[in-house]
């Protein structure tokens, strides 16, 4: 049997193990933060007129600028944002890719602040930019003073900072970001912000940081709070020269007719959608008060899911969820496990589970 091994793949990828949150069907789905609510059915019917106005002109290519969606989005944002401003591919996750492959690649470097997103050393590594894996506090926060003295020793292309961040759910101060803008002069910073629609009243977005910073990216998606992680859909907010860079790395009509068809009539919707935010957020402060109540060890969350410590292995505790078909995060941090704040069913099937588990 062939393997990969027997393949003239690249060096650099030799031995590598790709992204793989297992997807698994068991009862209650709590392991990759998505929003577990279905789409509304006014939305559901929506998106099935907008793209059944598309299909018609499937012959045609789509339009590869991707302009109606992004005048959408950037009403959403607000900010005084316009076109210009906004960018989107297929999930965030492209976003970001694109941004490596214009900013960072051989020769270049970008650096993050762990324990954080597993997907940016990935991304880079599969646009053959060297990742340099710095570290939060132990506490998971992340000082000006240590953010700037990081980046001052290994002087990187890109910087990618995660607020509110995963899987820690903590958002940042944006004088964090303040100051690595201030000090940072040479390359990009990229904050990713994910989970931003969840974070705590009084955190503000690195939205209002990008007026006379033009090195500042500030990704969003609607993976999370839009619900709509099956319709891929990512973005960012930048100047109008960082979209203009995109151009030179983006495969020509990345975005499908659908996609951009889905995903318009889903922002329009958007009051819709938003709606289970409110609900989301409740949960999620209903698991940090109930498990610290508990006893146990819990990360404050501006996010959609919380992070708690385990006594024992944190192996052996995330599979002693499955038993109970609750499925969690192991984000590879010892003595964690991630959980996803679902509807107040599943919020209730996780809270059961971990009274057995980490008493
Ligand atoms: C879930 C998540 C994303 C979303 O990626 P998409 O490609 O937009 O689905 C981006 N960043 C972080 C930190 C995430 O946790």
């Amino acid at each position: 049997m062939t393997t990969i091994d027997d393949l003239p793949v690249r060096d650099d990828l030799r031995g590598k193990t790709p992204y793989g949150a297992p997807q698994l069907d068991v009862p209650v789905r709590l392991n990759t933060n998505e929003n577990s609510y279905p789409v509304p059915e006014d939305v559901v019917d929506a998106i099935g007129k907008a793209v059944q106005a598309e299909l018609r002109d499937l012959n045609r290519y789509p339009d590869r600028d991707v302009i109606a969606l992004r005048t959408e989005l950037a009403a959403y944002l607000g900010h005084g944002l316009t076109t210009a401003n906004v960018w989107a591919a297929n999930g965030s996750n492209e976003v970001q890719q694109q941004l490596l492959q214009a900013f960072g690649g051989p020769g270049r470097k970008a650096l993050g602040f762990g324990p954080s997103y597993s997907m940016h050393p990935l991304l880079a590594q599969g646009t053959g930019t060297e990742w340099i894996g710095a570290l939060r506090d132990p506490d998971f926060g992340l000082s000006p003073e240590k953010a700037v003295a990081e980046i001052e020793k290994h002087d990187p292309d890109l910087v990618f900072v995660c607020s509110p961040n995963n899987p820690t759910g903590t958002a940042l101060d944006p004088a964090v970001i303040d100051a690595v803008l201030s000090s940072f002069t040479r390359g990009m910073v990229v904050v990713d912000e994910a989970y931003t629609e969840f974070a705590r009243p009084g955190t503000p977005s690195a939205l209002t940081l990008l007026p006379g910073h033009p090195r500042l990216v500030v990704s969003r998606t609607m993976s999370k709070a839009f619900g709509f992680a099956g319709g891929r859909l990512g973005y960012l907010a930048a100047d109008p020269a960082v979209v203009d860079a995109i151009q030179l790395v983006r495969l020509p009509y990345h975005l499908s007719a659908i996609s951009q068809a889905a995903a318009r009539a889903a922002v329009v919707h958007r009051s819709s959608l938003l709606k289970t935010v409110e609900a989301i957020k409740e949960q999620r402060d209903r698991i940090v008060t109930v498990l610290r109540e508990r006893g146990v060890e819990v990360a404050d969350s501006d996010a959609n899911f919380v992070l708690f410590a385990v006594s024992h292995d944190q192996k052996a505790a995330w599979q002693a969820f499955l038993d109970r078909g609750v499925l969690i995060r192991d984000v590879g941090l010892a003595g964690w496990l991630r959980v996803t704040a679902g509807t107040e069913s599943e919020t209730t099937a996780f809270l059961n589970a971990a009274e057995e588990i980490l008493s």
